[in-house]
């Protein structure tokens, strides 16, 4: 028996698997681990469940990842853009201000300046205070609006730091056409040179030989006198602790005598879903960026991945790809449409603002993912501490981006494993 069970082998329950040694065992529901870094291969073509790439604020983190990687990664820059009115304005927006019109970079710029602040309860709130009405209106407001299929006016701000604050000299600087960076941390990034982001994933695995068992998927977690017991519904798993790293959503399915308050809480929880498609395309790659987000209301997807800016190994010789992310509600009538629909409706937007010509298409291929991005609704926090206080009674440790509910990215995702796998291992000492 191994003293921790980790429940779901996405790069959270790698990553403890990892920290915690060889007394913790990885449960996966799938064939293969990775959850939402895990890349696909078809017809020649790699991609990833939308664009994911290794960068991070968090040096130590960021260093382990490479370190795990060693020389299979490339380093690229950042080079992207939003796409507004029919040409491409570098990102993040404020720092490409200069090759607007002009009546927009007045309002753009006057708006930054002479922006009375407002109460700031809301999403919304802080976007007017930190932009102005010029940049919230034409771009901050439709795209988010867009990504979170929520009103900004009903999502809270703590999640905001992800967004940093633009210095108004980079602003004036942008308007004038001088050039500024924005985003400095994220100015390079990694990809892994071949399979994918999911190389990742993968670099944990060969550390775990022996301790994942993958087509598990948790169905039954209870209490026992030595402590839990996991099963598939055929194959119980006993342990002394358990993490779960699983969606909460799923998790607390499997649990016998959850209070009441605590599944309504979990029930409240917001969360977008995704649909993710890849257009194989039987010619070279044309723009020399790695990713262009999209406000337009029109245009189903909110950002395309040029997939081939990630190196010549994710498309045929002589071809290139284009990845677009949607997001979506499974109530929705986007969720609704079949993937044949998904890929057409696609295919149509990007004739239409230019990028491709139909008969480039040669292939496409479209992935559904469930749990995709944690909404920070006004409530989501109260819900949280309930969850959480009950979990904490329960001695259960949460890990992860939709087990704890955050909005965290692989490194952030990589960070809450350690300290996590630090508190149990020290539990184990005073115990
Ligand atoms: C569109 C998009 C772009 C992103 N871009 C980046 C980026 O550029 N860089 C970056 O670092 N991060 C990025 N991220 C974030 C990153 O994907 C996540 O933070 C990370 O993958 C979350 O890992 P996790 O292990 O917490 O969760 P998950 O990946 O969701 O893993 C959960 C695991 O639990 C398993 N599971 C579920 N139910 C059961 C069950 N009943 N029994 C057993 N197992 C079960 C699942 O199969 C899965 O393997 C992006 C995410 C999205 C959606």
């Amino acid at each position: 028996m191994k003293r921790v069970g980790i429940l779901g082998g996405g790069i959270a329950g790698l990553s403890l698997g990892y920290f915690l040694g060889p007394d913790s065992e990885v449960l996966e529901r799938e064939s293969e681990c990775g959850g939402l870094c895990r890349s696909f291969e078809h017809e020649g073509f790699t991609f990833d469940l939308g664009g994911h790439i290794i960068f991070s604020k968090d040096q130590e983190i960021l260093d382990f990842e490479l370190e795990l990687l060693k020389d299979q990664v490339n380093q690229l820059y950042r080079r992207a853009s939003v796409w507004f009115k029919g040409r491409f304005v570098k990102y993040p927006f404020e720092n490409g201000l200069s090759v607007l019109d002009k009546e927009d970079i007045y309002e753009c710029l006057y708006h930054f300046i002479d922006n009375p602040p407002r109460e700031q309860k809301t999403f919304e709130d802080w976007i007017y205070n930190t932009f102005g009405k010029g940049l919230a209106e034409k771009y901050l407001l439709p795209y988010n609006q867009k990504i979170w299929k929520t009103p900004p006016s009903e999502m809270g701000t703590r999640w905001v730091e992800r967004i940093p604050k633009p210095p108004a000299e980079d602003i004036i600087k942008s308007a004038l056409g001088i050039e500024t960076e924005g985003y400095t941390h994220q100015l390079y990034f990694w990809y892994p040179k071949e399979g994918g982001f999911q190389s990742l994933p993968r670099s944990f695995e060969r550390h775990l030989k022996g301790r994942i068992v993958r087509n598990f998927p948790v169905q039954k977690v209870r209490r026992t006198p030595r402590g839990w017991s996991v099963s598939n519904g055929s194959e119980d798993r006993e342990y002394e602790r358990i993490v779960n790293t699983m969606p909460i959503f799923e998790f607390v399915k499997t649990l016998e005598n959850v209070p009441p308050e605590v599944l309504r809480a979990v029930d409240a929880l917001l969360y977008n879903s995704l649909i993710v498609v890849m257009v194989g395309l039987n010619r070279p790659r044309r723009v020399e960026q790695v990713s262009s987000y999209f406000p337009q209301p029109d245009v189903i997807f909110h950002r395309l991945v040029f997939f081939d800016y990630f190196g010549s190994n994710y498309a045929p010789d002589g071809c290139s790809s284009m990845v677009v992310e949607i997001t979506a509600k499974q109530t929705d009538s986007t969720w609704a449409m079949t993937d044949a629909e998904v890929a057409k409706r696609v295919t149509d937007d990007l004739v239409r603002e230019g990028f491709i010509e139909q008969h480039e298409v040669i292939t496409t291929a479209v992935r559904r993912t469930k749990y995709a991005y944690a909404i920070y609704d006004l409530h989501r926090e109260d819900n949280l501490d309930i969850i959480n206080a009950w979990c904490k009674e329960q001695g259960i440790e949460l890990c992860g981006r939709f087990a704890e509910f955050v909005y965290y990215n692989s490194d952030a995702v990589i960070r809450s494993a350690k300290t996590v796998s630090e508190r149990i291992n020290q539990q184990a000492v005073i115990l």
